[in-house]
């Protein structure tokens, strides 16, 4: 689960780490007020957005000179003319894919007189299974650019969970930044209250790009990115209360609904799996066959009736399906109720799209007698390879 910038902010602030005072606001009005209450005369209009790169971003509304999705205003007015060209409008950037995403939140902060930018991050590093700090003395807006070109300016350091964060993590972190004097004591603490922050808060990833040191010497967060591992947000009820349903697929919530793992993709066979690994490989092997899997979906151990039909109805909400694979083991789950259960859902969701079905385990004749006398036109595979192979076939004739 994501969380906006000024979100993100929030949370940092409560373990010490120094950001720059702001408000969100969700219109023009709102903008102006919080602008108020800051000291100026230097503003940021700031889009909110579940997505990097505002800053270099576009809106599609906008004639193409406009600026981008981050602002500086130097009064009220300006903050207010910013507000108004962002609030409504969709800001298109490197993150958010062609069709952008619409701006219905504004974060107004105080404006930064910036020294240098620095980039930071922490995220799960899977090779080691430790917590990495990612560093480079070159941040700001060009970061990939920077692992591209010049991947030396990065440096990694990793903190192993036996000992925790250790005062020397920190003076490694500072060092690599090249801070000297007060800076890099700041930076010490600053790692330490953010490697606090994402282990008492189960994070995935949080990132700092940029982190400032300003004209007086002093380090501030200025932009935050923060995801949380949704296996353990059942810990945190105050993060999940921070959840903004506009910014996630539609299709994706009424899945969580039904306990559904399910992750929309760009091509057109529709896919039903239990078991993560079974449909990952289920999605590899419609793609050696020349198509694109429309959609990861697990409906887990126990598909019934209720959640195949669910499923089906979420797949098919796609309208790019042109075909849909199930592949079902039946090892907790018997093949000859789950047959009966693919069987309601097809004839309840009145399926208009090809659908071959492969089936696998316990029961698995009657499960296939169940399917061949169902009346309908499903088509019965005997292994994955077959399945795959079929349902491209369907989909190409159709
Ligand atoms: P992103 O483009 O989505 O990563 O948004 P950021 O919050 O990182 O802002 C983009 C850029 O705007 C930053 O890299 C800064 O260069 C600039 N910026 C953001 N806040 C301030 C500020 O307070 N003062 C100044 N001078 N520039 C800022
Ligand atoms: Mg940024």
């Amino acid at each position: 689960m994501n969380v906006h910038e000024y979100q993100g902010k929030e949370l940092l602030a409560k373990f010490g780490v120094a950001i720059p005072a702001g408000f969100a606001a969700f219109s023009v009005e709102e903008a102006v007020e919080a602008a108020k209450k800051l000291p100026g005369p230097l503003y940021v209009v700031k889009s909110q957005i579940h997505a990097g790169g505002r800053g270099k971003g576009k809106f599609k509304e906008l004639p193409a000179d406009a600026k981008g999705g981050v602002r500086l205003a130097f009064n009220l007015d300006e903050v207010a003319s910013h507000a108004k060209e962002m609030l409504g409008n969709t800001l298109v950037t490197v993150q958010t894919g062609e069709a952008g995403k619409q701006v219905n939140r504004l974060y107004i902060t105080d404006g930064v007189d910036i020294a240098k930018e620095y980039y930071l991050s922490l995220l799960v590093d899977r090779a080691t299974g430790r917590v990495a700090f990612i560093v480079s003395t070159e941040g700001g807006m060009d970061i990939e650019a920077v692992a591209h070109d010049t991947p030396e300016k990065i440096a990694t350091v990793t903190v192993d969970p036996a000992t925790g964060f250790q005062p020397h993590h920190g003076r490694a972190i500072a060092f690599a930044l090249k801070l000297k004097g007060d800076t890099n004591k700041q930076a010490q603490l600053l790692a330490k209250q953010l490697y606090d922050a994402f282990l008492s808060l189960d994070c995935a990833m949080l990132e700092i790009n940029p982190l400032v040191e300003d004209v007086n010497g002093k380090l501030l967060v200025l932009d935050t990115k923060m995801s949380f591992d949704s296996n353990a947000l059942y810990r945190h009820p105050d993060v999940v209360e921070l959840r903004d349903e506009t910014e996630e697929d539609p299709a994706e919530i009424e899945a969580s609904k039904y306990d559904l793992a399910y992750i929309k993709l760009d091509g057109n066979i529709g896919c039903m799996v239990n078991g993560a690994g079974l449909a990952m490989a289920t999605m590899d092997i419609i793609k050696l066959h020349g198509a694109f899997p429309a959609n990861f979906l697990d409906v887990g151990g126990g598909a019934t009736t209720e959640k195949v039909t669910a499923a089906f109805k979420i797949i098919l909400s796609d309208p790019a399906v042109e075909g849909i694979l199930v592949n079902i083991f039946g090892g907790i789950m018997k093949c000859d109720i789950i047959a009966a259960g693919i069987v309601a859902a097809a004839k309840e969701v009145n399926l208009s799209v090809p659908l071959v079905v492969r089936l696998e385990g316990t029961n698995v004749d009657l499960g296939k007698e169940i399917l061949n006398n169902s009346g309908l036109p499903i088509v019965a595979a005997n292994d994955l390879g077959d399945a795959a192979k079929k349902i491209v076939a369907e989909v190409k004739k159709a």
